[in-house]
């Protein structure tokens, strides 16, 4: 009921932002064109308000709102986020075809060394929003770094909302009219707020979240499971302040509570009903990974969270169906523990890929978890060994027919699927051909470009 309001509030809120200028525009003016100024004129200037009030929803979607990340899910978010971002583009493009179609003496407006300030910062605008898109698709083609990536995709992002304010305020006309000008004041603000609230509340609000390791535990040669607990506060009423989430959820992690330092999101791999200790299982595959694996008891950790929508609490069915590639299996732990907790009787079932035998994780709790719990584990192995006699392969039609009960009783599930982009995109091709319900199909990857 409250995920549904907030859904409603929050689609309120983003339609208000998209439409108020386009819709205020001809209200002022009139809705034909004026002072002379051609329909396409027109158009652009359409165009061009609608691209910025896309620009500032771009902005605040992944800011890390929580209620906006429990409403929508982080794949949700930055999928919102990517497909918006491309209409701003697209926007923008037919806004400069249109400028130069009702006039085309306004080719001479890409000469920045001529052009008046407002071109300037138009062009400037355009030429950082297509680098931006440009480096987001190329970015595994050029194996840039995400850390470098991902500042360089601030910086843009920040570059095309100075110029694109500046080719409106210079623009004059635009903000000419008092209801204008408040209109765009509020986006500002607004935009100003959730950008301060992201990049200078969130950091330095965090010493009060910090933990201390307790433990880091290894699970195989390359994923660990780590072990926190809140660091003790004399002010605070019971002395810790402790971790509250939902099964499958999860939280940014960072090593250092200045502004700069690099923050990775891991999902909350315990039950939600541990009490004081939090642990992620990580797998050590780059500089982050590898720098957390160094920790060592009391070492502290900062954590941002609980962030997502990827948990069974928000919604009601008959059963679990997971499906979890690799280290995707720990939002499955942290559901499959708290269950246990909650003494729940429903039938669950679970999938697990791997690439080969050693990359298998929590085989024996799993098993531990199949006396409390009435759950079926399938281990499916990419590279099995000549010895294998489970599954192998992908996960297929077949195998989830074996697994599923009939139609009837399927479309009752919800279905959880989290890890590597491309296994996710497979599984929901094979969901889609078993005719499962798109509402009961959740999922979570492991990555954010
Ligand atoms: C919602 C969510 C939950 C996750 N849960 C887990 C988990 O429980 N266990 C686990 O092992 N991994 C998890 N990951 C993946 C984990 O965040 C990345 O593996 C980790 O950030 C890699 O950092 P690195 O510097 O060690 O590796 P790098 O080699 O620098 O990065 C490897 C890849 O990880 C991604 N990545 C890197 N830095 C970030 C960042 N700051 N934010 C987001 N993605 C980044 C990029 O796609 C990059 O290509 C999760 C990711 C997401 C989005």
């Amino acid at each position: 009921m409250r995920r549904q309001l907030e859904r409603t509030l929050w689609a309120t809120a983003f339609l208000a932002v998209l439409l108020a200028p386009v819709l205020l525009a001809p209200v002022l003016h009139g809705p034909g064109p004026r002072d002379g100024s051609s329909l396409l004129s027109q158009l652009s200037v359409g165009m061009g308000l609608l691209a910025t009030s896309m620009l500032v929803c771009v902005v605040v979607l992944p800011s890390r709102l929580r209620s906006l990340t429990r409403t929508l899910g982080i794949d949700g978010v930055l999928g919102i986020h990517r497909f918006v971002g491309l209409a701003v583009t697209l926007l923008v493009g037919l806004h400069i075809i249109l400028v130069v179609a009702a006039k085309p003496a306004n080719v001479a407006l890409f000469d920045i060394v001529h052009a008046p300030n407002r071109a300037r910062t138009a062009v400037g605008a355009t030429v950082a929003l297509g680098a931006l898109v440009a480096l987001t698709v190329l970015r595994r083609r050029l194996q840039q770094r995400y850390e470098v990536w991902r500042w360089v995709h601030v910086a843009l992002t920040g570059s095309v909302l100075v110029l694109s304010a500046l080719h409106i305020w210079w623009l004059n006309h635009l903000v000419r009219d008092t209801a204008m000008r408040a209109l765009f004041t509020v986006l500002a603000v607004a935009a100003l707020g959730v950008l301060g609230y992201r990049w200078l509340w969130l950091p330095l609000r965090g010493p009060r979240r910090e933990y201390v390791v307790r433990e880091l535990r290894p699970e195989t040669s390359t994923v660990s499971t780590l072990v926190l607990e809140p660091r003790r506060r004399d002010g605070h009423r019971r002395g810790y302040r402790t971790l509250e989430f939902a099964p499958g959820q999860f939280a940014w992690i960072r090593l250092n509570p200045s502004i700069g330092a690099q923050e990775h999101p891991f999902t909350i791999a315990s039950s939600a009903h541990v009490g004081l200790w939090t642990e992620f299982t990580i797998r050590h595959s780059g500089d982050f990974t590898s720098e957390l694996r160094q920790l060592r008891p009391g070492s502290p950790v900062w954590v941002d969270g609980p962030h997502g929508a990827f948990t069974l609490d928000l919604r009601r069915c008959t059963g679990l169906v997971m499906i979890a590639g690799g280290v995707g299996i720990t939002p499955m732990m942290s559901m499959l523990r708290t269950l246990a907790h909650r003494r729940d009787r429903r039938p669950h079932r679970l999938v697990v890929v791997a690439r080969t035998l050693d990359d298998l994780l929590f085989r024996t709790e799993l098993s531990q978890l199949q006396q409390k719990l009435d759950l079926t584990v399938i281990e499916l192995l990419r590279q099995p060994p000549p010895s294998w006699t489970g599954a192998s392969g992908a996960v297929d039609e077949d195998l989830l027919t074996a697994l599923l009960p009939g139609t009837f009783r399927r479309n009752q599930l919800d279905y959880y699927l989290c890890g590597p982009p491309a296994m996710v995109t497979d599984v929901l091709t094979v969901l889609d051909g078993l005719d499962v319900p798109q509402p009961r199909i959740h999922t979570e990857q492991f990555d954010l470009v």
